[in-house]
C-alpha cells in the first residue's frame, strides 16, 4: 500500500497504535502539539520535534539563512506555546550538503536559531547528498494545571485564534510567483518566513481556566481544528465573516485576484494559537486578552455535538488545508 493511500496522519495513526502499550502510566504521547512526560509532582515537561526539509519546507535560494535559522526554532516554538508551556531547552540537527553549503551560511543560520534565546544543548551534524534536512526538538517546561491539550474542547465551547490568518500563505505565493518586490508582497515574506510563535500568548491563556483546547495552526484553520474535533469527539461551526485577515492581506489579494478566504483557512504556517472557550467566560476573556497582549482574541466559531467535521457559514466553500501525501 502506498503511503498516500492512508496519508500523514494515517501513517502517524499506525504509529501511534504500535507504540501506544509501552507507554507508561502518566506519560502522553502521539496525539498532541508536545509529548507530555511529568517532571517531579507539580510539572511536566512538554516535549516536541519538528522536520525541515529543502525543497518541501523552503527553497534556499529565497530565505535568507538567518530567516531559516529563525523560522526553524520558531515553528517548534510555537508547539511549546500550544500546550501553555515555556521552552528551557532545545537540541537541532543538521544534515548538511557541504559542497554548496558555506560557514558564513551556518553562523547566520545559529544568528536566528539564537534570536529566540533559548539555549541550544546538543544534536548531530551529518552530511546529505543534496538538500539541507534540519530537525529540531524543544523541550518546554510547565506547571500540570497550566497544560492545555486538543481533546478538551465541550460542546458550546466558542472557538478562538490569536492572530489573523492567511498572510503567511499569501507570503508563500508571492515567492512561487515570483512577484516583483514591493513594500507590500516584501512584507507578506517576511511574515512567512518570520512568523512570531505566541509564546507569551500561549503561557498566559494556559492559566487561563476558561480555555479548553489549544493547539496552534500549522497546517491552516481548516484542518488544524479538526485535529481538536477528533480528540474532543465535536463538530464546529465557522464563520467566514468573522475570520480575522489582515488590512495587508486583504489589500493585496484584492489587487492580485487571491482567494483571502482559502488563504486564511487552509493556507497554514500563521502559528497563532488556536483554541476553544468556556461561552461564559468569553466576554471577559478577550478583554483581558486584548489588555494584556494589545490585540484581540479573534473568535471565529463554535463547537457542537456532532461528528468531527466543521460546517462554514457565510461561504458556499469548503477547506481542506495542507496535506503531505
Ligand atoms: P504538529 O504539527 O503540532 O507538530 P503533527 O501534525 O506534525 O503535529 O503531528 C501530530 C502528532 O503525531 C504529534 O503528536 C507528533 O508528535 C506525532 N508524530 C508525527 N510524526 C511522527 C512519527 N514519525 N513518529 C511518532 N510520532 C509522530
Ligand atoms: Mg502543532
Amino acid at each position: 500500500m502506498k503511503i498516500n493511500e492512508i496519508g500523514e496522519f494515517g501513517l502517524i495513526g499506525r504509529i501511534a497504535e504500535r507504540f501506544k502499550s509501552l507507554i507508561p502510566q502518566g506519560w502522553e504521547g502521539i496525539g498532541d502539539d508536545c509529548a507530555v512526560i511529568p517532571w517531579g509532582n507539580d510539572r511536566s515537561l512538554a516535549v516536541t520535534t519538528d522536520l525541515l526539509v529543502e525543497n518541501v519546507h523552503f527553497l534556499r535560494e529565497r530565505i535568507t539563512p538567518y530567516d531559516l535559522g529563525y523560522k526553524s526554532l520558531a515553528v517548534n516554538l510555537s508547539d511549546v506555546a500550544a500546550m501553555g508551556a515555556k521552552p528551557v531547552a532545545t537540541f537541532l540537527s543538521l544534515g548538511l550538503p557541504a559542497g554548496t553549503v558555506g560557514v558564513e551560511w551556518c553562523d547566520a543560520f545559529f544568528e536566528g536559531y539564537r534570536s529566540f534565546g533559548v539555549p541550544l544543548l546538543g544534536g548531530d551534524t551529518t552530511s546529505s547528498p543534496e538538500g539541507i534536512v534540519i530537525n529540531i526538538t524543544v523541550l518546554g517546561l510547565a506547571e500540570n494545571w497550566r497544560i492545555k491539550r486538543r481533546n478538551a474542547a465541550r460542546a458550546g465551547d466558542l472557538i478562538a485564534v490569536t492572530g489573523p490568518l492567511g498572510d503567511s500563505a499569501a507570503g508563500l505565493q508571492a515567492i512561487l510567483q515570483h512577484l516583483p518586490p514591493d513594500a507590500d508582497t516584501e512584507e507578506l515574506i517576511r511574515r512567512h518566513h518570520c512568523p512570531r510563535p505566541h509564546l507569551a500568548e500561549g503561557e498566559w491563556l494556559g492559566a487561563q481556566e476558561s480555555v479548553r483546547a489549544m493547539m496552534d495552526v500549522s497546517d491552516g484553520v481548516a484542518s488544524d481544528l479538526l485535529h481538536i474535533l477528533r480528540a474532543s469527539s465535536l463538530a464546529a461551526t465557522v464563520r467566514a465573516n468573522d475570520i480575522p485577515v489582515s488590512p495587508l492581506l486583504r489589500k493585496t489579494a484584492a489587487r492580485k485576484g487571491w482567494d483571502v478566504l482559502e488563504m486564511a483557512l487552509a493556507g497554514g504556517e500563521d502559528y497563532v494559537l488556536l483554541l476553544t472557550v468556556d461561552p461564559a467566560h468569553i466576554n471577559d476573556l478577550q478583554k483581558r486578552f486584548a489588555e494584556r497582549f494589545g490585540h484581540p482574541l479573534y473568535v471565529i466559531g463554535e463547537c457542537r455535538t456532532g461528528d468531527p467535521e466543521i460546517s462554514y457559514r457565510d461561504t458556499a466553500s469548503h477547506f481542506t488545508g495542507f496535506k503531505h501525501f
